[in-house]
């Protein structure tokens, strides 16, 4: 077994501290990864304190990890020591359901592996996460980090990337399409970013003011402050609209703004259930989708893509020893637009 070095939280109401764990020693399929960066996705808060109701503990958030493949199983092909490398939300899979067979592993039959807060196949050991020193994942299951790509700026292309390039993708946005962005925090600055290098026209929906220049950078051609948005001048207006907003709020002008036939694809989970109006559906034809993180092959296909279109994340790069105080500024809207930690602090 392999010593690691991390910090974890031991229940709801804990502060992460350092936490001593082991990994298990790499197998012939396996690369053993030494961690250099790890984004701080909301989920990970979300988790830490068991605002989902599925915790468990020890807990070692953390899947947005960018790292060196320090060691290579004999089986593997296609990654060598010395490669940069990522992982994203899940590390296995059981590569016999449609799901998998589809390339959509995040939706396993069976049960995907979550990289943390989840159980091994084995279904008793868990899983800790990359707010650690090294992490052992199945070579099926890593991401190649393009070299052009800086690798704390890319580490949360691995959640906030896949989770909004992979609904801009299955919706078809296109050249001049209208796209709107409901909520400017990690996962919507990277979606502002991706949607633009589509063509798209990209309206940001913002709680913040004092965001709009940045949206304008980001590639925004249109910022709207949320509570300002009237649904009557903004009707029929969109192609697509992705809501990454986790706090309660009311769906329901936003459907109203979609064009016939269009979605409203909502990435965010509010602990409270909305209150959805049926009109705006029905005279539209309007649809209201959910996504997931997306598959390795589209994920990867994410990052070919992201390196190719220089995109990467707005970060604030902190030591671990700041990580229950980003996560406070987290909840507070106070990071342009992600934490990544450098994991070499540890
Ligand atoms: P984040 O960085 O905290 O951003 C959330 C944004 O919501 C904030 O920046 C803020 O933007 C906006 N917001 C609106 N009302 C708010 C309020 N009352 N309080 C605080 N913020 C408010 O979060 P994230 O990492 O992007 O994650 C967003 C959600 O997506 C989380 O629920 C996360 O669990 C989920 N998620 C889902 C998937 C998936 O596969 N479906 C993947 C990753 C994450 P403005 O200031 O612009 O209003
Ligand atoms: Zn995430
Ligand atoms: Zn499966």
């Amino acid at each position: 077994m392999l010593a690691t070095r991390g910090y974890a939280t031991q229940g709801p109401k804990s502060e992460l501290a350092p936490f001593h764990f082991e990994r298990r020693d790499p197998g012939p399929d396996d690369i053993l990864i030494e961690i250099l960066y790890c984004g701080i996705c909301h989920t990970d808060i979300h988790q830490a304190r068991n605002e989902w109701g599925m915790s468990m503990y020890p807990m070692v958030p953390g899947h947005e990890i960018v790292g060196r493949a320090a060691r290579v199983g004999s089986n593997v092909r296609n990654f060598k020591v010395g490669d940069t490398v990522g992982v994203g939300c899940f590390v296995n899979s059981c590569r016999d359901c449609p799901d998998c067979d589809g390339g959509e592993e995040q939706f396993c039959e069976k049960g995907r592996v979550m990289t943390y807060n989840g159980l091994e196949r084995d279904r008793s050991t868990p899983t800790f996460g990359g707010y650690s020193s090294q992490i052992v994942v199945d070579s099926n299951y890593v991401l190649r980090i393009p070299e052009n790509l800086d690798p704390a700026a890319a580490a949360p292309l691995l959640c906030a990337g896949i989770t909004t390039y992979s609904p801009l993708k299955r919706f078809g946005v296109r050249q001049g399409d209208r796209v709107g962005v409901v909520g400017l925090g990690g996962l919507g600055h990277v979606g502002v970013k991706i949607a633009a290098s589509m063509g798209a026209a990209v309206t940001v929906f913002s709680t913040s003011q004092a965001k709009e220049s940045d949206a304008h950078r980001l590639g925004a051609t249109e910022f709207i402050v949320s509570g300002n948005a009237d649904p009557g001048t903004l009707a029929n207006r969109f192609h697509l609209i992705i809501d990454t907003v986790w706090a309660p709020h009311d769906l329901n002008p936003y459907i109203a703004m979609l064009k016939r036939d269009a979605t409203m694809v909502i990435v965010a989970a509010s602990p409270e259930p909305a209150r959805i109006e049926a009109f705006p559906f029905i005279m539209g034809r309007r649809r209201l989708a959910g996504s997931l993180i997306g598959g390795i092959r589209e994920t990867q296909e994410m990052l070919d893509y992201c390196a190719a279109n220089g995109i990467v994340s707005d970060i604030e790069v902190i030591p671990i020893s700041k990580i229950n105080e980003a996560y406070e500024r987290t909840v507070a809207g106070d990071v342009r637009f992600r934490f990544v930690i450098d994991l070499r602090t540890l």
